[in-house]
């Protein structure tokens, strides 16, 4: 197959959290299927291991954009980089996320909440802001942001961790129903549970054999950014 027959030939897509685990595997999932791919995450080392990854199969390397989401001026610069570079913005993975501190909620410490807010709500909609011109312009521009069954399905001593994902997911869908008349598409994702370094934290007695490994949640991701996906505003349930 030539290259530019692959589905995402010449697009250009962004991923938050691509350092590792479902972030790292969406990043090769989506540059296996020719795109080119910005890969952002905090540590410059496992970004780094990314692009020798995508190396080592013979594909495009990324552009590596080492930053923590929390610093919201360098999501504005970005945004300004990308589009004097490539003029437009054909797909945003926000994936990136953290689990915080798990426990009653009243003995959260204050510093805990807000730093899981605006890795897990803020730093999205400050990609929003930043990359919604670009998608606009883009031919097919493709939004997923990267949820968790904890959005809806609530229980004890996980309040942090699914308050910012019920925020996340009213933040795509209030993005989504915004662009009804576009032809972008903002969708959500719910990996369900998946042999990353977060599940390990979250559920330290499970055995990581029994889960999926992140590539087969990536592969139902990057269902979402194809030109193909015409859903808008749904959120899509991990099958593996
Ligand atoms: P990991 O902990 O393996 O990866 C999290 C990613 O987010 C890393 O690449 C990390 O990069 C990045 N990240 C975290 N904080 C910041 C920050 N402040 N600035 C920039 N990047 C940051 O988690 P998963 O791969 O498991 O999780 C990916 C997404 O999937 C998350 O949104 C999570 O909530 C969701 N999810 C995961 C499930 C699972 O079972 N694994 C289940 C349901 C949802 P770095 O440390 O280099 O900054």
């Amino acid at each position: 197959m030539l290259v530019t027959d692959l589905p995402l030939a010449d697009r250009v897509a962004l991923v938050t959290g691509a350092s590792r685990g479902i972030g790292f595997a969406t990043a090769q999932a989506l540059a296996r299927m020719g795109a080119h791919v910005i890969a952002c995450g905090r540590s410059k080392r496992l970004l780094e291991d990314l692009d020798d990854a995508l190396k080592a199969e013979g594909l495009a390397p990324a552009t590596l954009v080492p930053f923590d989401l929390r610093d919201f001026p360098a999501i504005d610069r970005l945004g300004q980089a990308i589009f004097e570079r490539w003029g437009r913005l054909d797909v945003l993975v926000g994936n990136a996320g953290q689990l915080g501190q798990l426990g009653p909620i009243g003995h959260v410490k204050p510093d805990a909440w807000n730093e899981l807010m605006e890795v897990n709500v803020t730093a999205n909609w400050r990609l929003i802001r930043s990359m919604d011109p670009l998608l606009r312009i883009a031919e097919t521009g493709r939004a997923v942001f990267v949820s968790s069954g904890a959005a809806r399905r609530i229980r004890a001593y996980w309040g942090p961790y699914s308050v910012t994902k019920a925020a996340l997911e009213a933040l795509a869908k209030s993005y989504a129903a915004e662009l009804v008349e576009t032809h972008v598409r903002v969708n959500i994702f719910n990996p369900g549970p998946v042999r990353t370094a977060m599940r390990a934290k979250a559920m330290p007695g499970e055995n990581p054999e029994t889960l999926p490994q992140p590539a087969e949640a990536a592969t139902e991701l990057v269902k979402l950014c194809l030109p193909s996906c015409t859903a808008q505003g749904e959120i899509f349930d991990s099958k593996v």
